[in-house]
């Protein structure tokens, strides 16, 4: 069957209560579009969890901070549409900026105490966009379950906060993090990335992999662990660090010896391009 590709929020509506009112299972997957394998596993995984799967695909206008890449974010509406397609979605909603923020918006979702860490020293404004985008893509597809990515660990956890705090009704689901053959984290804003800045990028994979190794030798302390990362990924000097963090899983606070699960996150700038990445360490 051809996939539907919706791009209005009424039509959005009816679509979904109508697979609903069939008794069917709806599985969202937000993307931000120019897609990977990464999106790939997140829409696989969604798969078998639902009878019906949607993929959004919507460049986020209210998440990029003023001088951040929104114009020149990479786009590419044929390919990704095949690829969705190709995954056997059932149906794409792809709105325009002006269908999800008409004339007059004016409300907005913050989590507060998670987004002050990390991405949201740099990025103070960025994940009430993403809260608020979710919480709207959650109105307009109506899923009973979404995946979202481990390699946006900050955003995963705010969105498990709202859905907690505000009783969405929607199970989320976690992904693993899909790598390249090197070991960078595959991301649509790899594009920007030079031949000889990308080779420099594979420092980052390079350091959460000898921080594991220390860790599962018994470090515990986390400044020397971020010193290890540090030393690897400033070797390059393309590397200009954001952050190399680590913090409780949970709260994301900040947290010396690590006594309890805690996530590795790093921020990287290479050129123009900023990556992610980060490393589960569970005692
Ligand atoms: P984006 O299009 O970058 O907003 O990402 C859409 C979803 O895909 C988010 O839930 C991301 O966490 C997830 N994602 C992006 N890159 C990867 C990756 N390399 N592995 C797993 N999930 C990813």
């Amino acid at each position: 069957m051809a996939i539907e590709i919706i791009s209005t929020v009424r039509q959005m509506h009816r679509y979904a209560d109508a697979v609903r009112a069939a008794g069917k299972r709806i599985a969202l997957v937000p993307t931000m579009g120019f897609l990977h394998r990464g999106h790939v596993s997140l829409m696989d995984l969604a798969r078998e969890h639902a009878d019906v799967l949607i993929v959004s695909v919507f460049v986020n206008p209210m998440q990029f901070g003023p001088g951040e890449d929104y114009a020149s974010y990479p786009r590419d509406w044929n390919r990704d549409a095949q690829m969705i397609s190709d995954a056997s979605a059932e149906c794409i909603f792809a709105p325009e900026p002006g269908e999800m923020y008409p004339e007059g918006f004016q409300t907005t979702v913050s989590v507060d105490g998670l987004s002050r860490n990390l991405c949201g020293q740099a990025r103070p404004t960025h994940f009430s966009g993403v809260a608020t985008v979710v919480a709207k893509l959650f109105a307009c597809t109506k899923p009973h379950c979404a995946v979202f990515g481990q390699k946006d660990f900050q955003q995963l956890a705010v969105i498990r906060r709202m859905v907690a705090d505000l009783n969405v009704d929607v199970d989320i689901i976690a992904a693993p993090i899909v790598r390249e053959p090197d070991g960078i984290a595959m991301s649509s804003r790899n594009t920007y990335l030079s031949a000889e800045e990308r080779t420099a990028a594979c420092g980052i994979s390079r350091a959460l992999g000898e921080v594991r190794k220390l860790f599962d030798a018994g470090e515990r302390t986390a400044d020397t662990l971020v010193c290890v990362a540090r030393d690897i990924v400033s070797a390059d000097r393309q590397a200009r660090i954001e952050y190399i963090k680590i913090c409780d899983a949970e709260t994301l606070q900040d947290c010396p010896e690590i006594t309890r699960p805690v996530v590795m996150a790093v921020a990287v700038h290479y050129g123009k391009a900023r990556l992610i990445d980060n490393i589960i360490l569970a005692p």
